[in-house]
């Protein structure tokens, strides 16, 4: 990507659609989403912008990357699709298939928030709710395709495609520069593929000079990538997962963890860890200032935190970090949280 190749008439993410190959490019699936609004907040000194994903149309990033891998689905002539997602990716699978007109079928974790199950019933996709672990639901849908195309955004290089859009408005919307440091939820690790497919693209052009650090974002009740990066170990470590507010991260098998890893490494970024207490202390940091996002997100609240108290990175330069999902669909968790909040 470089700045001749952006096209101002397309609306949201698909000014980037040079990056972006489809076989009719006119019948790409889309609700308008991304170029989502870039917020500037001090945060102890940090010059930290925040990007407001969850303002996408179904309430999350994912839609990034779904309006990407769906387009691509129905360029291929794929009628019925399985998906599993710990509730966002399947919301928005739902919507996209329903604009699509793909038959859809969602298989979400049993614990998973009320208001993304509704969401993604409303859409009319068939939902099932799978007891037990997020790896528990992935091997249900996994039984499934045996006899139905698997749309698996965690498996796509698609879907990391789009999410990739992102980091192109943070380079453009802070006037054509790179920040010094990106701040990701990561869970699978998404945002962190997505973000070095960008930033690699800039630097190959030559826009950028340097890859900004990215720091990848684990709840300690389940952080497979951040013991192996403390570890120096290429691929995630198992983990023994417990439970955390962040839902949305929870990931004990990340499918592409090496990819994701040596991503970070390369930046010169880290993988860091928060306790539930840390990542619901960022929730609140950032509800007071007008930001509603779900607990999962507001890791970044607490890796700002802890990132601008001990002053190594930003100094002046900015920090980015996504505010990846909205708090309104899991306002039921989050009032129970108000009122008993996790002690560690
Ligand atoms: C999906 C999701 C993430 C990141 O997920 P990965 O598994 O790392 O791709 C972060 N925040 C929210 C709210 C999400 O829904």
């Amino acid at each position: 990507m470089d700045r001749s190749r952006i096209c101002p008439a397309e609306q949201g993410m698909w000014r980037y659609a040079s990056s972006l190959p489809l076989e009719k490019p006119e019948e790409k699936v889309s609700f308008g989403e991304g170029w989502t609004p870039l917020v500037r907040e001090e945060w102890n000194g940090m010059n930290l912008f925040l990007k407001l994903d969850y303002a996408c149309p179904t309430g999350s990033y994912k839609d990034r990357g779904m309006a990407y891998l769906v387009s691509r689905l129905r360029d291929q002539g794929i009628s019925e699709v399985i998906e599993d997602s710990s509730g966002n990716a399947g919301a928005s699978m739902a919507a996209y298939c329903a604009r699509a007109g793909i038959r859809c079928r969602v298989f979400v974790p049993a614990y998973t928030s009320e208001g993304k199950c509704v969401q993604v019933a409303s859409y009319g996709a068939d939902l099932e709710r799978v007891p037990g672990s997020r790896e528990d639901t992935t091997r249900a849908a996994e039984k499934a395709a045996e006899t139905v195309f698997y749309g698996s955004h965690n498996w796509s290089p698609w879907f990391a495609h789009g999410i990739k859009t992102f980091a192109f408005e943070l380079w453009e919307q802070l006037g054509f520069t790179a920040p010094e440091a990106v701040l990701l939820p990561a869970g699978q690790g998404s945002l962190v593929l997505g973000c070095a497919l960008a930033f690699e693209e800039l630097l190959s052009s030559g826009e950028i000079e340097t890859l900004p650090k990215i720091f990848a974002l684990q709840p300690k009740n389940c952080a497979p990538l951040e013991e192996a990066f403390r570890k120096g170990s290429p691929s995630p470590e198992r983990v023994e997962k417990r439970e955390t507010i962040a839902e949305g991260i929870s990931s004990a098998e990340p499918v592409r963890g090496r990819d994701v890893l040596a991503a970070v490494r390369k930046t010169g970024g880290a993988v860091l860890s928060f306790s539930d207490r840390e990542i619901w202390d960022g929730f609140v940091k950032l509800a007071r200032r007008g930001y509603f996002v779900e607990p999962t997100s507001a890791i970044v609240g607490a890796a700002a935190e802890m990132l601008s108290r001990d002053g190594s990175v930003g100094g002046k330069r900015p920090v980015a970090a996504v505010l990846t999902g909205s708090g309104l669909k899991g306002s039921g968790k989050i009032l129970s949280l108000f009122s008993s909040p996790p002690e560690d």
